[in-house]
């Protein structure tokens, strides 16, 4: 592997209703920063169509900073295309994805530009301890990560959120995916380059609160398992394989039934039939029909984004 300085830092961070940890973010950046010493850095807040104050905070941040860049989506468009609108943006040789929550350490972060430097293009922190979370966010995300591995064709790390480091080479790369459903952790896995993983403890929430309710947790969920597998169709073609076979010896018992004279019996089991049919056909319909909608929504080509506003983008540090 090929060894490297990084010469330029970007972190990438999306903000949706940050204004309580807006304050704390800026604070540890600054106490932080310095401490890469002469890495030339610059950090991308991509406003994910905050209610809040939160975009006034950046406005005012960036105006004091020029290595403060800003986007402003028009609306929520969703976490995944807060990132992927920062990659677009991104000039450093690398970049840093980081909560605004700081719930991943900006102390992970040397680690990873040391991995970056022995020539690793995706550095992904790996979630040793979550701390703070409830006792259902740590199942539910245990659940998560375990379904997400059996469903994908491309290895997806385990406990691994969006906090890592990527390359130059690979953030191109995503970057020239087309795709506007964006399921990036496993878009990273799926460019391949060198990988590598370092493992830490996850903090608590500080300020605010979670903006991934249930609702937005599910449909992550299923955006990531239906992005990279067909996994739920086939299941429904095995179904479908079993129930042909249950119905063949179904048809041979009421065929033996009515050779024996005995018909009117039976009347149990056709309606259990009936309805078991009824709900695996509509169940297959329904997942054939999420896939359908999801190429709708591709082949409009509609963009996953759009920005309002944006502060100090071509500005130079
Ligand atoms: N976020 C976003 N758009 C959304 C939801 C969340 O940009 O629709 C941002 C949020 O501001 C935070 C990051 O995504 O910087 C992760 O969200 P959060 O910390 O609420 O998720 P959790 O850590 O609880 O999974
Ligand atoms: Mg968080």
């Amino acid at each position: 592997m090929q060894k490297r300085a990084l010469q330029f830092l970007s972190l990438v961070i999306p903000v949706y209703n940050e204004e309580e940890t807006l304050p704390f973010l800026r604070e540890s950046l600054a106490a932080w920063l310095p401490s890469l010493g002469g890495t030339r850095t610059e950090v991308i807040l991509v406003d994910d169509g905050s209610a809040d104050a939160s975009l006034a905070f950046l406005e005012a941040w960036s105006a004091e900073d020029p290595r403060i860049k800003v986007l402003s989506f028009s609306r929520n468009f969703g976490h995944q295309a807060a990132v992927t609108a920062g990659l677009k943006h991104v000039r450093g040789d690398a970049c840093v994805i980081i909560d605004a929550d700081l719930q991943d350490p900006l102390a992970v972060i040397p680690e990873m530009i040391k991995r970056y430097e022995e020539g690793y293009d995706v550095v992904y922190g790996q979630r040793r301890r979550r701390e703070g979370e409830t006792f259902f966010k740590r199942c539910t995300a245990w659940i998560f990560y375990r379904t997400m591995e059996r469903c994908m064709n491309v290895p997806l790390p385990l406990d691994t959120g969006d906090f890592r480091l990527v390359s130059r080479a690979c953030i191109d790369a995503v970057n020239a995916m087309p795709e506007s459903h964006r399921f990036l952790r496993g878009m990273f896995a799926w460019v391949g380059f060198a990988q590598a993983a370092v493992p830490y403890a996850r903090d608590p929430r500080k300020y605010g609160e979670t903006k991934y309710p249930l609702r937005k947790m599910l449909s992550f969920a299923w955006q990531g398992i239906s992005s990279f597998s067909t996994l739920p169709i086939r299941l429904v073609s095995y179904s479908g394989m079993c129930i042909a076979v249950a119905a063949f010896v179904a048809g041979l018992y009421a065929m033996t039934s009515y050779v024996r004279g005995d018909t009117v019996q039976g009347w149990t089991a056709l309606t259990i039939l009936l309805a078991g049919l009824g709900g695996m056909i509509l169940l297959g319909l329904g997942i054939i029909g999420e896939y359908v909608g999801k190429i709708y929504e591709e082949v409009k080509g509609r963009p996953g984004y759009i920005i309002q506003r944006s502060f100090n983008l071509d500005k130079d540090e």
